[in-house]
This record gives structure tokens, C-alpha cells and sequence, in this order.
């Protein structure tokens, strides 16, 4: 693997992402058709330095601030959701290396090596004994003479052929209850992973999430200390839900984008007016501002947690979460009632087979009812404060 010539400074990001996102979608129909890795366009993440952006500058890295890699996961994903999916992945695990790496010199060391290497983080939190339901684990750590063993069973994992590093959930020990869970980073040559039969999925394809069982033989050294619900409370739940929104908010983007395309091509045409496309694209830009601002909104929550109670933020990140898929789905719905026949076929400038098929992955991605489940518990308890 080639290392970048160097990290890209704060002022070079744009540039550099801009040239990544022009790869990721000249790629991206081909990706999506064949289902495969979106090889070409991590190569140009990997190449531009931009896996690395949250590293702490002490590890080598630029250490940007979480708001730009956001900015960069979106660009991606108007040009390609599977590529921005896995950028958003990516960076919400190694926010989670980061932020509980303590003074563990191996973690450290890792964080040292994404930066210099542009190692590709992945996650393996789903278990087949319990389906969608990360809070709990049935495989362990099993700590043997010949160092720390674990075998998970039926694993969802996105681009585990592409990735590096895999951090993986747990039971702490045999004797461990279920919710009782640490992570471990584990390196590719410390995992064997054997694949189920190869799914063939309705949307994110160039993902390439499959279902693994894996077999881990590695150093005690490599489990982060605290317990895996912090990491989840503190960096992967916030994280992972401004990334991922990023992700649906690209995709919804791209797609009104094409329907404004189709209305001006229309209309340069000669053709006559249609008030009542104008009128549902107007109708989508209102949607796309209120994930503007629930993204916008969550970013200054995680920029400032103080500003609210620890149940205030868990209710705007799963609001987040929740309301992005939702809208995504009817945005690129509103966008294709626009451009019609030429949305509807593929080739052309304004199919959105590819951008429907990906918004249907938010709802599915950790299961949205999983999510409003735990939610009504906080909303049953009580009012939460209206004020502004
Ligand atoms: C594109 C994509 C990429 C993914 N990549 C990864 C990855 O890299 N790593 C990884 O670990 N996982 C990954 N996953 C898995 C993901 O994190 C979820 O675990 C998985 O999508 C959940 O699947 P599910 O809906 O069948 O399971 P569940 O969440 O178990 O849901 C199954 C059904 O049960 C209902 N249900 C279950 N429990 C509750 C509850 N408590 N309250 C209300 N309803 C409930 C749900 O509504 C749903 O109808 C990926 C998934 C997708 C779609």
C-alpha cells in the first residue's frame, strides 16, 4: 500500500476532496451495476490522504475537525453513495480509535500507522445470534496462552475485503453477561474471515456488505479499556449518525440536483412550463433544508454537548438518524415523479434507479423501528423541553 506524500493541509482539503468525489462518480454506475468495490475511488482516498482526517496531529495526522470530514462524506456521496457510505464508516471508527485510544501505547501505534498508511477501518459489531441488536454479544474474549482468541459467527461487514483494521464487539469474557462488551482492533493478518453465500443487494452495492464468520487470534493489548457501551454513548452513536446523514443527505442532493437538471434542460427545449414540477421541486428543497438543519443542528450539539442533557442529545442524534431516511426516500421519490420516463430508464442524465435503491439502505442500516423502539421509553416518560 502507498502512503500519501503527505497529510492534506486544512486548505488543500477541499482541492483534494473534490478530485476523490470526480473519481468516485465517474465509477460509480459501473460500481453499482457490477457490485463491486469502489476500487478507484479509494484509491484516491488512500492517495489523497483523506482516511486519516481525525487523526490527532501527535499521531501524525491533520486532526480535522468532524464537521469537515462530514462536508467531505456529502461530496462523496453526490457522486457515490457506496463510496461516501464507506467514508462515513470509516471515519466513525476511527473517531471511536481515537477518542478511546488512552494511553494504550498498541492503539497509539495504530493511530500512527492509519495516518502514515491510510489503513482502512471497518466494523464487525453484528452478530447472526443477535441479528440488529449490537448492545449485547454472544462471542467472547477468550484469552488462551497463546494470546486472546474470538469467533463471531454470521457478522455483517461492509468492505471487509478493502479493510485494514477491524474493530470488533465482544462478551469481555466466557463468564461476561451479554451486555457486558469491550472492542478490539484487530489487523487484517490477525483475522480469518469466511464468507456466507455473497449477498446481492438492493442498494449501497459497491459496499459490499456480507455476512462473515470470523476467527481472531491477537494480542490482549489491542482491547480498548473502557466498556464498548461508552464508546457507543460518547463517539460511535454521535458520529456515525452526522456521517451517515451526510450519506442520505448526499444521495438526496444528487438526486434533486438531476430533477433541476431535467426541469432546465426541459426549458431551454422550449418545452412549455410545468408549474407542477417546479412546484414538487421547490416541495423537495424544503425537505432538503430540514436535513440541512438536523444535520446542522446535531453538529453544534456535538460541537457543544453541554447545551443539552445527555437524553436531549440521544433523542436529536436518533431524530437524526430516523427523520434522514425517511426524507431521503421522498426526496428521491419527488425527484423522480419530476423527471418521469427519464428518471425511471436507464442510460441517460436523470435515471435515479441508483440514487432510490441507495436511500433504502438508510431505514435498513440499523433498523429505524430498532431505533424509535428505544426511543418511545424517553418519550413515554415524559415532555422534553420545547424551548428554542
Ligand atoms: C448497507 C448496510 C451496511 C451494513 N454494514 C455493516 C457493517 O459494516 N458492520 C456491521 O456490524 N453491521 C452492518 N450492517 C448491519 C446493520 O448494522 C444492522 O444490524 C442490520 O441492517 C439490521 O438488520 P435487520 O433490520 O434485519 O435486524 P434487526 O435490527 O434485528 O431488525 C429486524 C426486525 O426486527 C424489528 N426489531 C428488532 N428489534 C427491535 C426493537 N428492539 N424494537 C423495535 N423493532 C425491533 C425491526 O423493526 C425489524 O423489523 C449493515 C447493514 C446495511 C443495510
Amino acid at each position: 500500500m502507498s502512503a500519501p506524500e503527505s497529510a492534506p493541509r486544512e486548505e488543500g482539503i477541499d482541492a483534494a476532496a473534490a478530485r476523490a468525489a470526480e473519481v468516485a462518480a465517474r465509477h460509480a454506475d459501473a460500481v453499482d451495476r457490477e457490485g463491486q468495490l469502489p476500487d478507484q475511488a479509494l484509491q484516491s482516498l488512500r492517495a489523497e490522504g483523506l482516511l486519516g482526517l481525525l487523526v490527532p496531529r501527535r499521531f501524525g495526522g491533520p486532526e480535522l475537525p468532524l464537521r469537515d470530514v462530514v462536508n467531505v462524506c456529502r461530496r462523496l456521496s453526490e457522486g457515490c453513495a457506496a463510496t461516501g457510505l464507506i467514508f462515513a464508516m470509516h471515519q466513525s471508527q476511527s473517531a471511536v480509535a481515537i477518542a478511546h485510544a488512552g494511553d494504550s501505547d498498541w492503539h497509539g501505534g495504530l493511530l500512527a500507522r492509519m495516518a502514515a498508511e491510510q489503513l482502512l477501518v471497518a466494523s464487525a459489531t453484528t452478530e447472526g445470534a443477535t441479528s440488529g441488536g449490537i448492545r449485547t454479544s454472544a462471542c467472547f474474549l477468550d484469552q488462551q496462552g497463546d494470546g486472546l482468541h474470538l469467533h463471531k459467527a454470521g457478522a455483517v461487514i461492509s468492505y471487509a475485503p478493502a479493510a485494514d483494521v477491524f474493530l470488533v464487539s465482544a462478551r469481555r469474557a466466557e463468564d461476561a453477561a451479554p451486555s457486558d462488551q469491550r472492542l478490539v482492533a484487530v489487523l487484517r493478518e490477525q483475522i480469518a474471515l469466511t464468507p456466507h453465500t455473497p449477498w446481492n443487494p438492493l442498494g449501497m452495492r459497491g459496499a459490499r456488505t456480507d455476512r462473515y464468520d470470523l476467527a481472531v487470534r491477537c494480542g490482549a493489548e489491542q482491547v480498548y479499556a473502557e466498556p464498548f457501551s461508552v464508546h457507543m454513548s460518547q463517539t460511535m452513536l454521535p458520529t456515525s449518525h452526522l456521517l451517515l446523514g451526510a450519506v442520505w443527505f448526499g444521495i438526496a442532493v444528487a438526486a434533486l440536483g438531476r430533477a433541476r437538471n431535467f426541469l432546465r434542460h426541459r426549458n431551454r427545449g422550449g418545452a412549455p412550463l410545468n408549474p407542477i414540477a417546479n412546484l414538487r421541486l421547490a416541495e423537495g428543497e424544503t425537505l432538503l433544508q430540514q436535513m440541512h438543519h438536523s444535520l446542522a443542528a446535531c453538529m453544534a450539539l456535538y460541537e457543544h454537548p453541554g447545551r443539552a442533557t445527555g437524553t436531549e442529545r440521544l433523542v436529536a442524534f436518533n431524530t437524526l438518524k430516523v427523520g434522514a431516511s425517511e426524507l431521503v426516500v421522498r426526496i428521491t421519490d419527488i425527484a423522480l415523479r419530476i423527471c418521469g420516463i427519464q428518471g425511471y430508464m436507464e442510460p441517460g442524465d436523470f435515471y435515479l434507479s441508483r440514487h432510490i435503491r441507495d436511500a433504502h439502505s438508510a431505514a435498513v442500516m440499523v433498523n429505524d423501528d430498532r431505533i424509535l423502539g428505544s426511543l418511545s421509553t424517553v418519550v413515554l416518560a415524559g415532555p422534553l423541553d420545547r424551548d428554542l
